[in-house]
């Protein structure tokens, strides 16, 4: 079976697709800056050879964008099908799916619509992957289409984790809630973590730490999330690249009243130059590590500021759990730096988080057991693969 699984932005569209159940990925790439004067696609194909295109050209919108996809694929000579309907179903990724959604969905207007009506929710992200759909519907039309949902695994948090201590009728009437974010990848890990140590996901207590661009950290007890750190939308909880996390609500009414800044200047200081980059004018990680690395000051800052945050979060979230079999780091900076290990682990020795910091240090492919022998705490660090997942989940509802 070969799934094509989708990733739409505003301005771009990540791909893969796999031949399943092999999870063998045939092609992958990202098409970005769609509708601007060049626009990029970065595409790879596996087999039968490897081979590796940038192409350059201006792509006005994503029908465009889509079509051009289609014919990488389909290409004669470098293609790896030779006609869409070799493609059994398309996975999507759609960002948010309200309290409609509790796990992956098959496609349809009723669907659609209410992905629609989750809008408000994402009005950055649901509008995007939408289109996505709406074009994918086009080009592949005998495929089943699928949307795996961000928030879909953070549907099993109680009430008591998922309100805001706000008046009732903003959740009655306008659902202001916690959803969470990241679910595809905590699920994953979560799963992951399950296999490799050959017990029943129902029977762990997990912390899954997710560190990338956007960052947030999920308690996941005998399989379900019970509580997650981003909130109504992705910019609560940790410090990220560039978004803030938790801070003072009353701040941004500070911002309007005192400084003078407008609704949506708050809301862009606050998702796009706050977090890593407002404290030490970077948001990527690796240059932060440098930084420091040279003396700079605010990038130390930064990374001890960054590194509290999920400490705080990790204490919190033994608290709620109980019992701690394991706590998991993924993605960009969880599953390649060491030092922001080292130092969210440090001091964690009394809820049994003791990390070796050898182990931590050696490099490798696949899952890796972190913690010191005999601590009773398992650290595991554990690759994400969100596009796998979706692709796993998209063949498990279309059979
Ligand atoms: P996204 O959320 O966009 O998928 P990633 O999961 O790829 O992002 O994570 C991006 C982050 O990972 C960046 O801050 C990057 O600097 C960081 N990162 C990648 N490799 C390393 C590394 N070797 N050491 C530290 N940070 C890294």
């Amino acid at each position: 079976m070969k799934i094509l699984v989708i990733n739409t932005g505003s301005s771009s569209i990540k791909y893969q697709l796999f031949l399943m159940p092999d999870k063998i990925v045939l092609a992958n790439g990202v098409l970005e800056k769609i509708g601007e004067a060049t626009s990029r696609i970065k595409h790879e194909v596996f087999k039968p050879q490897s081979l590796k295109q940038v192409i350059e050209e201006h792509i006005p919108d994503h029908k465009t964008g889509l079509q051009t996809i289609v014919d990488l694929l389909t290409h004669p000579d470098h293609g790896v099908i030779e006609d869409v309907s070799e493609v059994d179903a398309v996975g999507h990724r759609v960002v948010h799916g309200g309290e409609d959604f509790q796990a992956p969905t098959l496609i349809n207007d009723d669907v659609l619509d209410a992905i629609k009506r989750n809008s408000p929710l994402a009005p950055l992200h649901n509008p995007a992957n939408i289109m996505g759909i709406e074009t994918a519907r086009l080009f592949f039309k005998e495929a089943h289409q699928v949307a795996v949902f961000d928030t879909a695994f953070h549907q099993t948090i109680p009430a008591k984790a998922f309100l805001y201590a706000l008046p009732h009728d903003l959740y009655k009437s306008h659902k202001i809630r916690r959803y969470g974010f990241h679910g595809t990848s905590h699920h994953y890990v979560s799963e992951q973590a399950a296999l490799y140590l050959k017990r029943p996901l129902s029977a762990l207590n997990l912390i899954t730490i997710h560190l990338g661009n956007g960052g947030s950290i999920t308690a996941i007890k005998g399989g379900q999330s019970i509580d997650t750190s981003m909130g109504m939308t992705p910019l609560e909880g940790l410090v990220m690249g560039t978004r803030s996390g938790d801070i003072d609500p009353a701040i941004p009414y500070f911002l309007c009243k005192n400084i003078g800044l407008s609704i949506e200047e708050v809301d862009s200081l606050l998702n796009t130059k706050s977090g890593l980059k407002g404290i030490c004018d970077n948001n990527d990680m690796r240059d932060i590590l440098a930084l420091r690395e040279k003396g700079d000051q605010r990038a130390k800052l930064a990374i001890e500021m960054y590194c509290y945050r999920i400490k705080k979060y990790i204490g919190a979230y033994s608290a709620v759990i109980g019992r701690l079999d394991a706590i998991i780091f993924t993605a960009g900076i969880g599953e390649n730096s060491r030092e922001i290990r080292e130092e969210v682990c440090c001091e964690l020795e009394h809820i049994g988080i003791r990390l070796d910091s050898e182990k931590s240090r050696q490099r490798g492919m696949g899952i890796k057991e972190l913690q010191v022998d005999g601590a009773c705490t398992k650290i595991l660090l554990i690759p994400t693969n969100e596009e796998l997942k979706i692709a796993l989940e998209t063949m498990t509802l279309v059979g």
